[in-house]
């Protein structure tokens, strides 16, 4: 590092011409300035640009004797080039590859990933750009004004470099789509290895920029240009937590904190990367960094507090940053923000099945579906009154109102689902069903399963090719995860009236027993303490089962066609798809999924479902339990406490094709209802 002339002496104390072997330098590779470096290269024998980081994740620690004060100044210079590219440094736990940053007398960096342990020798811990230069060159990036296409820029004044110096401003063959940039934290500055005068003069048309060269006061924006080039845009930051996500109305004015992933200092240069700041209802509000904790903080003030209301809190990495977050919202008053998790619009049934949070809170209609544009105009659903929104709901179609009017271009509709926050929930897509009708009533439907939408917002997604039609499923308030078994679900290998064993990694309770695994039987049922291949569909044999819940109870074969997938959150849910599967003996494919969620709910969505005789139900086990039978396309129905609730369906009865069904629970996991 050569920038300043108080790093001369530095740099020279590491025998660079000498090739000596300095700590962290593996056999065969040799120090070039501050690059570690392959032999050859370093003789001018071939180029070299370092081996790029598999998806741009750098797994990281730091050797003992480096200062926690120093550390904190590390993460910080990591952060700010995580906010310009898709990079990601990771504490090392086990990875094979890894950089350790270590106290030495000299600022060095192996070229690239080496693929094992490699180091970062530090001794201007307090420059940050000297580190992000180290960690460049880490990343695979070789000097700038080594590039190949230098001497167009700049000219090396070889008589002025000090003696043995030369080989530090050889060109290398590495090569960038990018221009050239004077500007870059990996530019020597023009006293460079000088021995008088300039080592580096810029060209005519580019003297404005002899000055310039050699800076180490901002990362430039050719330097964030480049790291996206190798490495891929920087992904948006995300928000994990809020120190607190409502306060009373009249709150005198609060520090916010947010914990989250990919936030930066920036620099306080105005050329350089801007800090990450927190936005309210998309202001941006006064930011700060916390180094120490790589947290962010914000005062809101009071006059923000004022007034009920469902306000956004969300973070931007400005540009070249990676954007704005998914927003997350900030109760002001009394309960907390609704919030979707999940919405699924079932074909070719018209419902729409709302699973949400606080949805009848006091902030207003709960659920309000617009056409987009968001205009008044465009309302063609909402809830009747605040409040008036179970967090589980079925709406079994849409009334319009005959003030909506208006009609929906065929082929491109989009729906807005406004939970109170416009912002929060957004969906549009090319093909969003061609049911939305121009006079009412209006029903939401579609025919044909349309293609999958990805929604603008980053969190949620529509895939039409799930078993039971339309599914939107949000990455709600703090990041909810999606969870789907159909779309993430592990295959399993099942035969014909088989079953096989799963860990859920949580205790499930079912009917006052809690369990740690579940066997996911062929014949469209998941058992608890025991798997049955049992294949005879009827009220007593489901009964008769181990502990059940029975989606769709009867002869299937997944060993002749199609997928069953399980997936379990390892926490609180788990769940299992049967995608295209026969009943024995017929070739009419059978799509359902199943999630359960401890002591809440056990829902169920029917796709297509052949003409085969089936029981829907659940069942404590082993021959216990009254039998109550229902009709499931009726509901709701209130369910006695440790029944067996099922239908029996004859062939070419089934009546709950393109269905969800949700079976409420108690804490304990004892069947309370269904919807
Ligand atoms: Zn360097």
């Amino acid at each position: 590092m050569l920038k300043m002339p108080t790093f001369v002496g530095v740099v020279l104390s590491l025998s660079v011409v000498g090739f000596a072997q300095d700590p962290g330098v593996p056999p065969g590779c040799v120090l070039v300035d501050d690059m570690v470096v392959p032999e050859e290269m370093a003789h001018g024998e071939s180029g070299y640009s370092g081996t790029a980081w598999p998806n741009g994740v750098v797994p990281y620690d730091f050797a003992a004797g480096v200062s926690s004060l120093n550390r904190e100044r590390t993460r910080t210079a990591l952060a700010e080039l995580m906010a310009v590219a898709n990079v990601r440094f990771v504490p090392r736990t086990t990875e094979a590859a890894w950089i350790t940053f270590q106290n030495s007398t000299g600022n060095n960096s192996y070229l690239g990933m080496s693929g094992g342990n490699q180091v970062i020798n530090l001794v201007n811990w307090d420059y940050r750009y000297i580190i992000c230069h180290e960690v460049m060159h880490a990343l695979g990036f070789v000097h700038e004004h080594q590039r190949p296409d230098r001497d167009t820029y700049v000219t090396i004044n070889w008589a002025n470099i000090s003696a043995g110096a030369a080989p530090q401003f050889g060109l290398s063959a590495a090569t960038t789509p990018n221009a050239y940039d004077f500007l870059s934290i990996m530019h020597y500055s023009a006293g460079a290895f000088s021995s008088g005068g300039p080592s580096i003069s810029c060209n005519a048309g580019y003297t404005q920029f002899q000055n310039q060269i050699g800076n180490l006061s901002y990362l430039s924006a050719g330097d964030a240009q480049g790291l996206v080039s190798r490495y891929g845009a920087p992904p948006t930051p995300r928000i994990l937590s809020l120190s607190q996500t409502s306060a009373p109305v009249g709150t005198a004015s609060l520090l916010l904190t947010v914990t989250g992933e990919r936030f930066t200092a920036g620099d306080s240069n105005p050329l350089g990367t801007p800090r990450t700041r927190i936005l309210w209802n998309g202001t941006p509000l006064t930011t700060n960094y916390v180094p120490a904790t790589g947290q962010i903080t914000a005062t809101i003030a009071a006059g923000l507090l004022q007034t009920a209301t469902c306000a956004t809190i969300a973070v931007e990495n400005p540009f070249p940053g990676g954007g704005i977050s998914a927003p997350v919202p900030f109760a002001v008053g009394p309960t907390s923000c609704p919030s979707l998790v999940e919405f699924s619009l079932n074909s070719p049934a018209a419902s729409l099945t709302i699973d949400g949070q606080n949805l009848g809170s006091a902030y207003g209609p709960a659920l309000v579906v617009r056409k987009v544009p968001l205009a008044p105009t465009s309302l063609i659903f909402q809830t009747s009154a605040p409040g008036s929104l179970a967090d589980t709901a079925i709406v079994p179609a849409l009334p319009v109102p005959a003030s909506a009017g208006g009609a929906v271009t065929p082929g491109f509709q989009a729906i807005n689902l406004d939970l109170a926050s416009p912002g929060l929930v957004f969906l549009q897509g090319g093909a969003f069903g061609p049911a939305l009708l121009p006079t009412g009533p209006w029903t939401l439907g579609f025919a044909a399963p349309p293609p999958p939408i990805v929604l603008t917002a980053q969190t949620m997604v529509v895939d039409a090719s799930l078993a039971d039609g339309f599914r939107l499923t949000q990455a709600a308030a703090l990041e909810v995860p999606i969870f789907d078994p159909c779309q993430s679900g592990t295959s399993l290998m099942l035969s014909d009236d088989s079953f096989v064993q799963q860990s859920l990694g949580f205790a499930f309770p079912w009917y006052g027993t809690s369990f740690s695994q579940v066997f996911v039987g062929s014949n469209g049922y998941v058992t608890f303490l025991a798997g049955s291949s049992q294949k005879t569909p009827t009220a007593l044999g489901l009964r008769s089962l181990p502990p059940a819940i029975a989606p769709l109870y009867g002869d299937l074969d997944p060993g002749s066609a199609g997928t069953v997938r399980f997936l379990t959150d390892q926490s609180s849910r788990f769940g299992v798809c049967f995608t295209g599967v026969p009943a024995a003996g017929t070739a009419l494919p059978i799509s359902f999924s199943v999630i359960a969620d401890a002591g809440l709910r056990v829902s169920i969505s029917y796709g297509s479902v052949a003409s085969a005789p089936f029981v829907v139900g659940l069942a404590p086990g082993f021959g216990s339990g009254v039998l109550f039978p229902l009709d499931l396309s009726t509901g709701p129905h209130t369910i006695p406490g440790g029944s067996v609730p099922h239908e029996v369906f004859a062939p070419g009865a089934f009546d709950l094709g393109g269905v969800s069904l949700v079976w409420t629970l108690t804490s304990t996991g004892v069947p309370s209802g269904v919807l």
